[in-house]
């Protein structure tokens, strides 16, 4: 039997089960423990464990009105429910809440591409719309964009926004990329953010802000809304993409070698996602992974400009690894290894990080992702640090030797550990997980996104001024949401009522 919300007694829990059966269609109520395992974190750090949270159940609506009429079934009975759009968070949490008898809220099938315009270069888009659902949208109109994919294309495009995922192209803020929500309340109320507010408004996915203050933050890992719609920018379809590899020989040469790509990015000269690893005996000390999308003049103009800049360090080695003109056809697409760099989705992540030497190889992962400054001091500093925690904390290997490249100026030192299924080797991880959090905080370091059941200890270390912004949250939390029935300890952030689950967690 799946658990209970706490404090909801069993026939509470089916009177509630029954009226969200009314709301949403009684075959969009999940409640079986077969439906609930779909449910549970493939990749959990608590896997089997009794601290491993289970749902209660999993409720579907399908329009904004049953959104709303679910939010305020749950406010009645105080069920907590827990927002997913497509639920394939894996490394951050799946479809899984942070405590167990938490009803999840699926969003799957409000799975519509309400609007695209080549024109302005926008999509507007409901929860469950996946980036393969939106790649063959636009595929089937013959519309000329492209999308900036995370590795894995099965996810939502909504869902990945608002836990503030990475894309792979020059679109990689993928949160950065959206313009306008429409977002339910804990009230049960809607709202349209920015120009959406304007009733009949006519540029709600061309300008984010419209007057007043920006709220849309609000919404992305968080526990204020259910985000019914968003709208998002995409690329044009460029003439062409330029993948390169600069390689420079000496440990020392990190300084120059981080600021040119840093260069390269605030300039708008390479603006894509870039990778820099550390080391490469073979080829040089360090290497970058840079990708130039657009007009195959102005790419081979700013491909020599980069070469320009990187020359100033002695031994520098360039290699052109691949040109791509778009259109591409289909024979093209499919002998290309990396086709989400080319705006098309695919699931080859998986392939190439579970699978050695053609076998299956463990259970999964789950991401520690401490940013820092684009420099190449901060990544000497990062390595230096993580190795000595890898080897304080008995972790195999010696840290981080690869840096993504994550907003203008910051680079993110992305540390994968394995889900265990062994009880004593997965509280070591998670226990090395929580040290890495805490060491990183101590460098003035914290993550930017976290696994659900990791997310109060990474608010743990944005605690300036005895914890001003985790307070402001819970204050706008306390005014929105009341009863606490939106994702309680979301990011940190508890409604009053359950505030001293927090303190029993410490
Ligand atoms: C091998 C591998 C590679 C990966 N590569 C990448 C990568 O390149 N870039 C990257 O960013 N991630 C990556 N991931 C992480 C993750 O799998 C993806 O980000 C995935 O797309 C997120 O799942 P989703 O879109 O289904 O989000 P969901 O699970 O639907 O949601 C994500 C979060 O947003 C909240 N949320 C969702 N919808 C709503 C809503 N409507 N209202 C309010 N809150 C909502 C959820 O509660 C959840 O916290 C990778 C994972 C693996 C295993």
């Amino acid at each position: 039997m799946p658990p209970l919300p706490p404090g909801v007694t069993a026939q509470q829990f089916s009177n509630a089960l029954r009226e969200f059966g009314s709301a949403v269609g009684p075959e969009w109520v999940l409640s079986t423990d077969e439906d609930i395992r779909t449910y549970r974190d493939a990749f959990s750090p608590f896997w089997e464990e009794a601290e491993e949270p289970i749902p209660s159940a999993a409720v579907g609506p399908n329009t904004v009105e049953q959104v709303q009429q679910v939010v305020r079934i749950a406010n009645k009975y105080r069920i907590p429910l827990w927002a997913v759009s497509t639920g394939r968070n894996l490394g951050y949490g799946g479809a899984a809440p942070l405590n167990s008898g938490t009803i999840v809220l699926d969003l799957k099938r409000m799975n519509r591409v309400l609007e695209v315009s080549e024109e302005n270069a926008y999509a507007l888009v409901e929860p469950g719309v996946s980036f393969f659902d939106l790649y063959r949208d636009i595929q089937e109109r013959g519309l000329k964009l492209m999308l900036d994919l995370p590795q894995p294309g099965w996810g939502s495009v909504m869902g990945h926004a608002l836990d503030r995922g990475v894309g792979q192209g020059p679109y990689e803020d993928r949160f950065g990329a959206h313009c306008g929500m429409e977002v339910v309340l804990p009230s049960g109320e809607v709202m349209r953010t920015g120009m959406g507010a304007v009733p009949g408004a006519k540029s709600w996915q061309h300008n984010p802000y419209g007057f007043g203050p920006f709220v849309d933050g609000m919404f992305a890992q968080s526990n204020f809304g259910v985000v019914t719609k968003m709208g998002f920018h995409l690329l044009p379809e460029p003439e062409a993409l330029r993948l390169v590899t600069v390689t420079a020989p000496r440990r020392d040469d990190v300084v120059p070698f981080v600021n040119t790509v840093g260069y390269l990015k605030n300039a708008g000269i390479c603006p894509a996602s870039f990778g820099i690893r550390s080391p490469r005996n073979d080829t040089g000390y360090w290497s970058a992974s840079l990708k130039f999308y657009g007009p195959l003049k102005v790419i081979d103009a700013q491909w020599e400009h980069a070469q320009e800049k990187f020359s100033a360090i002695a031994g520098v080695r360039f290699q052109e690894d691949a040109l791509y003109r778009f259109p591409l056809s289909p024979d093209a697409i499919d002998g290309i290894p990396n086709k989400n760099v080319l705006g098309i989705p695919d699931l080859a992540a998986f392939g190439q990080g579970f699978v050695r030497d053609g076998r299956p190889h463990g259970y999964g992962h789950y991401f520690f992702a401490p940013i820092i400054p684009m420099t190449g001091e901060a990544m000497l500093e990062a390595q230096d640090v993580f190795e000595q925690a890898f080897k304080q904390l008995e972790l195999p290997g010696r840290g981080p030797v690869g840096f993504t490249g994550w907003q203008r100026r910051s680079l993110i030192s992305l540390i994968s550990l394995p889900v265990e299924h062994d009880t004593g080797k997965a509280q070591k991880n998670r226990e090395a997980f929580r040290g890495l959090m805490r060491i990183a905080g101590e460098h003035g370091w914290g993550v930017y996104r976290a696994p659900v059941v990791f997310m109060p200890d990474a608010m743990e270390v944005y605690s300036y001024n005895n914890h001003a912004l985790r307070r402001f949250h819970e204050t706008v939390k306390d005014a929105l949401d009341p009863n606490g029935i939106l994702a309680p300890g979301k990011c940190g952030i508890w409604p009053r009522r359950l505030r001293e689950a927090r303190e029993a967690r410490a």
